[in-house]
């Protein structure tokens, strides 16, 4: 106690730029389960905001990274080839949604891999504007935070951002001013119709080298993108010769109950950005795309210190193993009929003050009515042993759990969350 109080010390120290859910010094980690120093044990609900999809200290994924640990840590990826490197490439190509992608590079995080794949686009496209979603995210640098459109505090002050950027309304009833109940295909109709007028009015295509898309809008909402707009999307592109780079950093990997989930609408991206569940915490990320794409990247004109880093790929090697044998898609898609049927009787339960209950897999939300009524619920989750995450500027709480948790700890937490809901509005 005396060890945590004397660092917890130097916390004002910290940039107040960072935002915390919870207080104290968390400690350990193990599956489901998070504890800090002061003894608490917390059922973990964010998954570290979607990274440790299999769990805090998988068994096999931190013993292969301790054991690279052993072997070389930093074999720099302009230097050399190491093994975990190469042996990722061999396991990711098998796991793509689409046989076409092919030519991978690594990052260390979503936002660099977001860079390098508009960087990519720019290049092997040879023109310069990007399209973009309302409600996106797609990280915190500049060129990412310059399509990133979910919410203004990431860029207050920091503009001018990256130029040549336009944006189009994502198929989300928010966006088009609509209620829940409005047929998808109406609100997708809608976004199309605005992509064809960006087209004609603001950016030419001739001028426009990608759209990007997140196959579930993350920081947006936890909305799943409906299949007729990535078909729409699609078709946009090999008219006009545009690249679809879609973002799977928070969708990715089983996430949604399919591998990709970009796999719903069968849809073929051009470029692929991975990050967060590929490596359980380690920082990796990845591009991919085909190599008639990259083959316009001239040698030296990627690259970064630590990008792709020996530990990271070893750890992301036994993800890739324990995904396949751990039959990791099967329990996501089990606990995620019992958590969407849990979160459908607390819709019903309170009618009037629960708007929507969405999302895919292990990727789940639900959206209150209310200001302020998402953050109080988190609140009181807390405050009940699970921790949990709001997203976006609506009320909306998101459900992100390992996705080899029990069934009984799923139950566990969609009960304490009922009865958090039901305190807040008594
Ligand atoms: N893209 C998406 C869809 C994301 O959800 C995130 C992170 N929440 C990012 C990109 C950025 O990733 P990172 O925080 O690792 O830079």
């Amino acid at each position: 106690a005396q060890e945590t109080a004397e660092l917890l010390s130097y916390a004002p120290n910290v940039t107040p730029g960072l935002a915390r859910i919870t207080e104290g010094i968390m400690a350990r980690g193990a599956g489901s389960y998070v504890e800090y120093t002061d003894g608490r044990k917390m059922l973990d609900f964010t998954c570290g905001i979607g990274v440790t999809s299999l769990g805090h200290c998988h068994p096999k994924v931190s013993a292969a990274a301790a054991e690279q640990c052993m072997q070389i840590v930093h074999a720099q990826c302009s230097i050399a080839f190491h093994a975990p490197y190469l042996g990722l490439v061999q396991r990711l190509l098998h796991m793509m949604p689409h046989p076409s992608l092919d030519s991978f590079f690594f990052w260390n995080s979503g936002s660099e891999a977001v860079e390098a794949a508009l960087k990519l686009a720019r290049i092997a496209t040879g023109r310069q504007n990007i399209i973009c979603m309302q409600g996106a995210y797609h990280g915190r640098t500049f060129g990412a935070m310059a399509v990133t459109r979910s919410k203004t505090i990431y860029s207050v002050g920091v503009a001018p951002l990256m130029p040549g950027v336009f944006t189009i309304p994502f198929p989300f009833w928010h966006q088009l001013g609509r209620e829940p109940s409005t047929p998808t295909d109406e609100l997708v109709k809608q976004c199309l119709y605005q992509l064809d007028l960006v087209l004609s009015q603001q950016t030419a295509p001739k001028d426009t080298a990608a759209i990007i898309v997140e196959p579930v809008l993350g920081e947006g909402g936890y909305v799943p993108t409906p299949p007729a707009f990535l078909e729409g999307l699609r078709a946009v592109c090999d008219k006009h010769g545009m690249l679809l780079i879609v973002d799977e950093v928070q969708s990715g990997f089983a996430r949604t109950g399919r591998l990709f989930a970009i796999e719903e609408s069968g849809v073929r991206p051009d470029i692929m950005v991975i990050a967060k569940g590929l490596a359980n915490g380690f920082p990796l990320s990845g591009v991919v795309s085909r190599k008639d794409l990259t083959e316009s990247l001239a040698p030296g004109s990627m690259g970064g210190t630590y990008a792709g880093n020996a530990v990271s790929c070893a750890a992301a090697c036994a993800v890739a193993d324990a995904m396949r044998e751990e039959g990791i898609l099967e329990n996501v898609n089990a606990r995620s009929t019992e958590l969407f049927a849990a979160l459908e009787a607390v819709k019903r339960a309170h009618s009037a003050a629960v708007v929507d209950v969405r999302g895919r897999g292990l990727m789940l939300a639900v959206e209150f009515a209310g200001e302020g009524v998402a953050a109080r619920v988190a609140k009181k989750c807390v405050e009940r042993g699970m921790i949990i995450l709001t997203t976006s500027v609506y009320e909306v709480i998101r459900f992100i759990p390992a996705l080899n948790i029990s069934a009984e700890d799923l139950a566990k937490g969609a009960k304490i969350f009922q009865e958090a809901v039901d305190e807040v509005l008594r």
